[in-house]
């Protein structure tokens, strides 16, 4: 039998299988490179960016680049929010925090710049 193949990353489909020094997600037909995904795998860690392309870390601080519906609720995360320390996870929202006025609720890395300082 073949070794096991990565998840895709897409949509966490099993079905990958492998075409040439592509993985191939028939699910989602999303295409990645093995390399990519062994390299990562045997890291341990994924690389969370930011909407700029800034690696995040645990304990950065963030502003909100997207006014940001809290879902299940009205309340609206503005723009321009400022968001400390937060938590890198795993998932479609790869960040964990507390953001002021609002509490602990996950964003997505793409919607988030890091904070220089
Ligand atoms: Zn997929």
């Amino acid at each position: 039998m073949d070794k096991m193949l990565p998840a895709c990353p897409k949509c966490n489909s099993e079905y990958t299988y492998q075409d040439g020094l592509l993985l191939v997600c028939p699910e989602c037909a999303h295409e990645w490179s093995k390399e990519a995904a062994t390299e990562s795998q045997s890291n341990q860690e994924k690389v969370v960016k930011d909407s700029n392309g800034a690696i995040l870390a645990d304990g950065d601080d963030i502003t909100v680049i997207k006014d940001l519906k809290v879902k299940g609720s009205s309340l609206v995360v503005k723009v321009g929010t400022k968001v400390k320390n937060i938590r890198l996870v795993e998932g479609d929202h790869d960040i964990d925090c507390k953001v002021p006025g609002i509490g602990p609720m996950k964003l997505k890395s793409c919607y988030v710049k890091k904070v220089v300082e």
